[in-house]
């Protein structure tokens, strides 16, 4: 591990946040904050914190010492001068002299001394950096650190290592207690440059930004040596065998039909651990630090490889090792509850990371965003596991202070209170999401919490390329979204043309290509979806874009009208074939939007046939009033959100009595 640091970038930092009225303390800590959490090795979404000991003047123009720590919610990767609020310096210090202090009356102690009310809560560990008296202190959770760390004799191994340069401080919980504690093992050790927290992290300080950084790198540079030294921590990762297209579904299915939340989104890693001979001993083994615990939970599941049928491992193989999971769970949270005197909630009981052979790791999580975090997290686990074993035994926090940490009281405290959006864990695919019913769909669907694949054949920001006509290219599209998020849940149909002309004088090649995009491609995207829906065994959705075309047809309009007819049959048999399967299939019938299909020069030439303009044409409905793609959009969220419709129409006209269902 090599510094980052730059003089010439620090220098600017301190200019351009001294533009915002930012001292040169905050701007120094700001900068080497983020070369700290620009490196994955070093922290993990959100994981360290940093401080400077700096001055302000307060509201009565006092010049007084404050801690200038990382608050909650901050990363350190993207960190800007907020993030780290200053709290007054003296009452924090004055603390150490208490015996006890709960963690809610030491969170209620540093936000009294905020000098800003508004700032976000500071860390946790922010008493740990007041009561040590270095201007800057770094933290991290260095993977290398850690498979040191996590070994039954780091100390020993961290005094060979380190000599007097580091002290060690044995495991306790962050709070004030830990606080205390590292503060007296630095007074009794006053030429140390730093702490090793043993199974949890690093600490470095240093009377510069630059020396407290360049110390971290400087022992994490050396734990990296020691662990290369014994020539083992380099692991080949093998391609995976099983195709995660195929198995996930199955996967992800079982997590959703094994309790009361609905909805996951898997994230499958690479790895080596999975394909382990001992990976159910490895697996129990716990979290590389403990705060890992509230993304991971403390042991991954290993599930055993499917061979051959996918559906019978499900059932056989699969469903018998989440109920374990989830009995196992409930009886550590008994068991620990008990010891720490009860009262607390039980966290969900299913896992966080699964580890099939073959496959990975594969993480779990309520939204992409979150499962993303989690397969980060998981892939650190290994990192770790792996470079522990490779010089020693990976041993890491025991399971009471595991739980400890995952129960905690401030950890309790939020439970319940972050909200859920109605289609949270779901992933939506839109077809024909370059136009402007489909951009407005995603947009709705996004907005509810959903997670979004769009498809189109043309380009478009944030679209797969997709010619829904070809087979090929629909069945590789559902397999590349299953393998991002692993599954599917709501599709939604869309693409289609209007393709004009009479029918006595039509070209046949007209009507079929209208029938391969405006009938046959609906049938390669539903089939494809139904072979997913199939494997999750967990319900969904299909929706399909019909037009009033299919129930009140214009003249000269019958390639794009026959086509549309026989797609709401289309509907309806799936509606019957897969209601068995609790899928949903429903049709929605917009009519006048402007968009592709209705270009602004078909509207000003049907209005001029009409002989009134153009406003007028859009409006002809009974309501009067135009209607739009996000209309549209919004029939098609109703749709999927309601749980007990299938086989129906929706129409989206503004009222049209000749377009009506009778
Ligand atoms: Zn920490």
């Amino acid at each position: 591990m090599i510094s980052r640091w730059n003089d010439e970038d620090a220098r600017r930092a301190v200019e351009r946040y001294a533009q915002q009225g930012v001292n040169e303390d905050v701007a120094l800590r700001t900068y080497s904050a983020r070369l700290l959490g620009g490196d994955p090795t070093l922290v993990l979404h959100g994981g360290g914190n940093t401080s400077v000991k700096s001055r302000e003047i307060d509201v009565h123009g006092d010049e007084i010492d404050v801690l200038c720590v990382k608050g909650s919610g901050w990363d350190l990767g993207t960190i800007e001068p907020p993030g780290h609020p200053s709290v007054r310096l003296q009452p924090l210090l004055r603390l150490r002299a208490l015996s006890e202090l709960s963690d809610e009356a030491m969170v209620n102690a540093q936000r009294a001394n905020l000098l800003d009310s508004n700032a976000p809560n500071p860390s946790v560990e922010t008493l740990l950096h007041a009561f040590l008296p270095a201007k800057f202190i770094d933290h991290t959770h260095a993977t290398a650190v850690l498979a040191l760390a996590d070994q039954p004799d780091s100390e020993r191994i961290f005094a060979d290592l380190y000599g007097a340069r580091m002290a060690n401080v044995p495991y306790v919980m962050p709070g004030f207690a830990l606080a205390k504690l590292a503060a007296e093992v630095r007074d009794a050790n006053p030429e140390a440059e730093g702490l090793v927290l043993i199974k949890h992290g690093i600490f470095t300080w240093g009377a510069t930004a630059r020396e407290a950084y360049e110390r971290m790198i400087a022992r994490v540079d050396d734990a990296e040596r020691f662990l290369g030294a014994s020539g083992k921590t380099h692991v080949q990762i093998l391609a995976p065998k099983l195709d995660a297209a195929a198995v996930l579904p199955h996967l992800r299915g079982a997590l959703m039909r094994a309790g009361a939340r609905a909805h996951w989104i898997l994230d499958r890693r690479d790895s080596v651990v999975a394909d382990h001979p001992d990976l159910a001993e490895l697996a129990q083994r716990g979290v590389a630090t403990p705060d890992h615990i509230l993304r991971t939970k403390r042991a991954p599941l290993p599930i055993a490889a499917p061979n051959g049928d996918l559906a019978l491992w499900t059932r056989d193989v699969v469903e018998p090792a989440l109920a374990k999971f989830a009995a196992e769970y409930q009886a550590y949270f008994r068991r620990n509850d008990a010891r720490v005197g009860g009262g607390k909630k039980m966290l969900d009981p299913r896992p966080r990371v699964l580890a099939v052979p073959g496959l990975g790791l594969v993480a779990v999580g309520p939204r992409a965003s979150e499962a993303a975090i989690t397969g980060d997290i998981a892939q650190a686990w290994e990192a770790t596991l792996l470079a522990a074993e490779s010089v020693g035994r990976y041993e890491p926090v025991g399971e009471a202070d595991s739980f400890d940490l995952e129960y905690w009281s401030l950890e309790q405290a939020k439970l319940g209170k972050a909200a859920k959006k109605r289609l949270e864990g779901q992933v939506v695919v839109i077809t024909g999401a370059a136009g402007a019913i489909g951009s407005a769909t995603a947009k709705a669907f996004a907005a509810e919490g959903a997670e979004i694949a769009l498809l189109d054949r043309e380009d478009g920001a944030g679209i797969a390329r997709c010619d829904v006509t070809d087979p090929l290219q629909v069945r590789d599209a559902f397999d590349q979204i299953v393998r991002r998020f692993g599954g599917v849940d709501i599709v939604v149909s869309n693409a289609g043309s209007a393709i004009g002309g009479a029918m006595a004088s039509l070209d046949d090649k007209k009507l079929r290509d209208s029938f391969e995009l405006n009938f046959f491609a609906h049938q390669n995207v539903a089939r494809e979806a139904v072979r997913v829906l199939r494997a999750q065994a967990a319900g969904g959705c299909l929706l399909f874009n019909v037009s009033k075309q299919a129930i009140n047809p214009g003249p000269d309009f019958g390639a794009y009208g026959t086509a549309k007819a026989a797609l709401l049959a289309l509907v309806r048999q799936y509606a019957l074939e897969h209601g068995r399967d609790g899928i949903r299939v429903n049709a929605v019938n917009p009519d006048r939007i402007r968009s592709g299909l209705l270009t602004d020069a078909m509207i000003a030439e049907r209005a001029k046939a009409r002989g009134v303009d153009e406003k007028t044409y859009l409006a002809g409905n009974l309501l009067g009033e135009e209607v739009q793609a996000g209309d549209v959009a919004q029939a098609f969220v109703f749709s999927a959100l309601l749980s007990k419709t299938t086989g129906n129409v929706l129409t989206v006209d503004g009222g049209n009595v000749a377009a009506m269902l009778r």
